[in-house]
């Protein structure tokens, strides 16, 4: 069951609505994004609801690292890492930030520019 039933990425961690998952373990769910800005453009998540970056406490250092540790693994397995990628999260409405529940974008597949607009 979805963590918040009225979260769209708690749905998806639940497997209540479809995406195109390439990872899931019991703390993160990964999967591609609807709308991809780059030709790899991964979205992961942690099963939990946590808001944003805004709202992360020491607490949560295992999942945070966790979201970074996988990737690591998906952005080698995804065939970008050697050239190398992004991992950015976005941060309320002025940080671009559009679905409330914690995610890093994985992105890579092309030059990433830098800064981002
Ligand atoms: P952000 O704007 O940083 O909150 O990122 C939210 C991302 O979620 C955007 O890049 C959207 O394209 C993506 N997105 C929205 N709905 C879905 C969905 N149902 N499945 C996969 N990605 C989605
Ligand atoms: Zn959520």
């Amino acid at each position: 069951m979805a963590d918040d039933p009225g979260c769209l990425f708690c749905r998806i961690a639940a497997g209540e609505i479809a995406s195109r998952q390439v990872h899931a373990d019991d703390t993160v769910v990964a999967f591609h994004d609807i709308a991809p800005r780059a030709p790899t453009h991964i979205l992961i998540i942690p099963r939990v609801h946590i808001r944003s970056a805004a709202e992360l406490t020491d607490d949560d250092a295992p999942i945070v690292g966790h979201l970074f540790a996988v990737a690591a693994v998906l952005a080698r397995t995804q065939g970008i890492a050697d050239a190398g990628y992004r991992v950015v999260t976005n941060v309320g409405r002025g940080g671009g930030q559009t679905v409330d529940h914690l995610h890093l974008h994985l992105m890579g597949g092309r030059p990433m520019t830098w800064p981002p607009g």
